[in-house]
């Protein structure tokens, strides 16, 4: 299994200078199976140069397929999608599998951008076949080489969090989550006041659901100096994503939905601390950044982690990077 992050900013797309070691694009991750079958994880601005790299293979010859999770519907998380090549061109096909909102299907919500007060392309020029599978939280479904579980988040509208196995290893990814014991937020969790039964069921879920994850991609956006007022924002802080790491046991935690005032070196901050709070367990902690690439289970993988090992005893990231980082950042 090989993960890639094309964008990992949260809220809205940032272009300033000091954004850019991290990176400004909003959310979209991509996981490819060791036989080669795609899933795409949200359709933020990141999506641009995914579907620039997908273009150069079979999906720029219409002969593409893959499947798109989507995490939810806020802006953040959809707004690239206009722009991702591979939808318009025919012969390639697309499944996505979303649960919606609460009123609203996925195709009406993707075809909304598409109106033309917002859009000047129709949604009719997206010429791949586009098709759809709705669930609810909770589902497990098979898509071709993924075993995917789904959970609600703790977030406005639904947001799922979604678990992914394929060739032996597990990568989850909850990109918008509340502090659980702060707030109760998303339609049907009951909230918005925080309730210790709810609580207890709810980190149990989430922390099941993650359960000795390879690698768990979580939501920090905030510092806690940072949360007063903000709870019901729907975010978490490093530790909130180090608590539900500790509970469900998993191999590495990567930060992720940075805050877009956050420049590099706030967001540098933020891997330090992490680091240091984690010192006393058994998993490593990175912070997502635009080209960031793990291949979990692979030769690659193997190789690149005895190569670490024999540096600093990291593990399993691709040091093959497309931009410069400062090397204790990145692994
Ligand atoms: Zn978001
Ligand atoms: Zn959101």
């Amino acid at each position: 299994m090989e993960l890639k992050i094309y964008g990992c900013r949260g809220s809205y797309p940032m272009a300033r200078r000091d954004v850019l070691s991290y990176g400004g694009n909003s959310t979209c991750i991509h996981i490819r199976s060791a036989s080669g079958q795609d899933i795409i994880i949200d359709g933020g601005s990141g999506i641009r140069s995914l579907g620039e790299e997908m273009m150069r293979r079979e999906f720029g010859l219409g002969k593409g397929e893959a499947h798109v999770l989507v995490g939810h519907t806020h802006w953040d998380h959809i707004l690239g999608y206009p722009f991702f090549d591979p939808l318009y061109q025919e012969g390639n096909r697309f499944v996505f599998v979303s649960a919606g909102q609460t009123d609203a299907h996925i195709k009406d919500i993707l075809s909304g951008q598409h109106d033309d007060i917002h859009f000047p392309v129709p949604f009719a020029d997206l010429r791949a076949d586009m098709d759809y599978k709705a669930f609810k939280p909770g589902e497990v479904f098979q898509i071709g080489d993924f075993r995917v579980e789904t959970v609600q988040l703790n977030h406005p509208g639904i947001t799922v969090g979604y678990r992914i196995e394929a060739d032996g290893r597990v990568a989850t990814v909850y990109t918008d989550n509340a502090r659980v014991r702060k707030v109760r937020l998303g339609d049907g969790q009951g909230g918005p006041e925080p309730d210790p039964v709810f609580t207890k069921v709810f980190l149990d879920r989430l922390s099941r659901t993650a359960r000795e994850s390879d690698i768990f991609i979580h939501d920090s956006h905030f510092f806690e100096h940072e949360m007063m007022g903000r709870y019901h924002w729907g975010h978490s802080t490093v530790e909130d994503a180090l608590e539900l790491a500790v509970l469900a046991e998993v191999k590495r935690l990567v930060l992720f939905h940075h805050a877009p005032e956050h420049s590099d070196t706030v967001v540098d901050e933020k891997l330090f601390l992490a680091r240091d709070l984690s010192r006393e367990f058994d998993f490593k902690v990175d912070c997502a950044f635009e080209g960031l690439t793990y291949k979990v289970g692979e030769a690659e993988g193997e190789r690149a982690r005895a190569r670490a090992g024999e540096r600093d005893g990291d593990e399993e990231v691709d040091l093959k990077l497309n931009h410069k980082r400062r090397p204790e950042v990145s692994s």
